[in-house]
């Protein structure tokens, strides 16, 4: 069982989360102190420290954490659903520009948003992920909103998002936008939700959070290996699980497009992923995946799903419909129930885990099993 006072200071990331395996590399613990560090898609202790206390332990999203108090805090009661947390509304878009919609990963609606939030002045910096040519991910802040096409496309290693977040946040004032998978979004609503004495001013600097849908990401060094395996060659230029053909990933090679079963993409998974509860990233102001219709995957091959899930997140959703800059097509019946039904299996999976490892029924190790649906 993770000890639960969790606000210990580095110590208790190091042995209660570290050492278990449950780091998510979402890097909330980076780059507020010069002793926490990140390479490649691991989070380093660059030196020990301590202190009993610390900004980096506080908002770790694998600290036993009240989600109850967090939802409270977020969002709307009358909006928060079992399986899903906030829901306001569940959109089917995609971006308008058909030339961004080549380059995205879905629908491109991720990036159509990012841009309009920055041309429109709601936020001034963007922090999204560009991949290296290793395959390693990095956090990059961009204000243009010209250059937020060229960032799209999933990248299937952590980034070191919140790392990015933590070095802007300490600078001038400015409203940061940030685009963050399930684990980055929940450490990002400790911060909103309960900022640590004296880093109350930082974290008003972040005004919006795009979640992404997230089923898992892959170990740098595994993903690695992989593709030089099966390309024999290090560079490729994108990556997919095509909802239609779930059994593979494939790769975008100068050659073509390569197929790669699951069943050797899985064993790539980062270890913490198969203890992660969230698919919809619960925490965000609104969360965006692939679309997937009950009528079947080619049906909505490049539409996004989209659940809003504040008022922030409504209004800029709103907003690109009013400007045009988004597509919008209806939801088919059935989609929410599917959604719901998705959720919940990567919470029940993520439990069979959690107590496959401890050993135990009784013991989750770092979750609250009462908290895990929202009701
Ligand atoms: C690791 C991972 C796993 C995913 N798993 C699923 C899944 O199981 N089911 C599902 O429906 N969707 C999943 N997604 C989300 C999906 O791949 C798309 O990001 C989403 O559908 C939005 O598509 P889009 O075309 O609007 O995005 P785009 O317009 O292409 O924009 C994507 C944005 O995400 C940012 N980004 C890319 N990679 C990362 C990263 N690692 N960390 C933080 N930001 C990043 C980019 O900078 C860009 O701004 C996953 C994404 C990631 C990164
Ligand atoms: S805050 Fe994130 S990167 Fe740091 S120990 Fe916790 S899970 Fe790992
Ligand atoms: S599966 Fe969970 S822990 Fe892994 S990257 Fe996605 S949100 Fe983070």
């Amino acid at each position: 069982m993770l000890e639960t006072k969790e606000n210990q200071g580095q110590a208790w990331i190091k042995n209660q989360v570290m050492a278990q395996g449950l780091c998510t590399g979402c890097a909330a613990c980076v780059g507020l102190c010069p002793y926490q560090g990140f390479y490649r898609d691991q989070t380093a202790i660059i030196h020990e420290c301590d202190r009993t206390w610390g900004r980096c332990s506080a908002y770790c999203p694998r600290g036993q954490v009240d989600l109850n108090g967090l939802r409270e805090g977020m969002f709307d009661p009358v909006d928060l659903t079992p399986e899903l947390g906030a829901v306001k509304g569940l959109y089917m878009t995609r971006a308008s520009d058909t030339k961004l919609r080549d380059q995205a990963q879905h629908g491109g609606t991720v990036s159509t948003l990012v841009a309009l939030a920055l041309e429109e002045g709601l936020i001034d910096t963007a922090v999204l992920a560009d991949q290296e040519k290793d395959h390693s991910s990095e956090s990059v802040a961009v204000t243009d909103p010209s250059l937020v096409a060229s960032l799209s496309g999933s990248k299937f290693s952590v980034s070191p998002t919140l790392a990015k977040f933590n070095e802007l946040s300490q600078g001038d004032p400015s409203r940061i936008g940030v685009v963050a998978t399930p684990c980055q979004a929940l450490a990002l609503a400790r911060m909103r939700v309960n900022p640590q004495p004296g880093d109350e001013a930082r974290v008003k600097n972040l005004e919006l959070v795009i979640g992404l849908f997230c089923g898992w990401a892959l170990s740098f060094r595994e993903l690695k290996r992989l593709i030089r395996e099966k390309t024999g060659a290090a560079e490729i230029n994108g990556m997919d699980i095509p909802p239609s053909k779930h059994r593979i990933m494939e790769l975008q090679t100068d050659k073509g497009i390569m197929e790669i079963p699951m069943t050797e993409v899985q064993a790539c998974v980062r270890e913490s992923c198969r203890y992660c509860y969230d698919l919809t990233c619960e925490f965000a102001d609104l969360s965006v995946g692939s679309a997937r219709s009950p009528e079947g995957w080619e049906v909505d091959r490049g539409w996004n799903q989209v659940l809003v899930r504040t008022e922030k997140g409504q209004e800029l959703l709103d907003l690109a419909r009013s400007r045009g800059v988004l597509e919008f097509k209806e939801v088919p019946r059935g989609n929410l129930d599917k959604l719901k039904a998705a959720s919940l299996g990567k919470k029940n999976t993520c439990v069979a885990q959690l107590e496959e490892v401890s050993g135990r029924k009784d013991d989750l190790i770092y979750v609250r099993r009462e908290e895990l649906l929202c009701q």
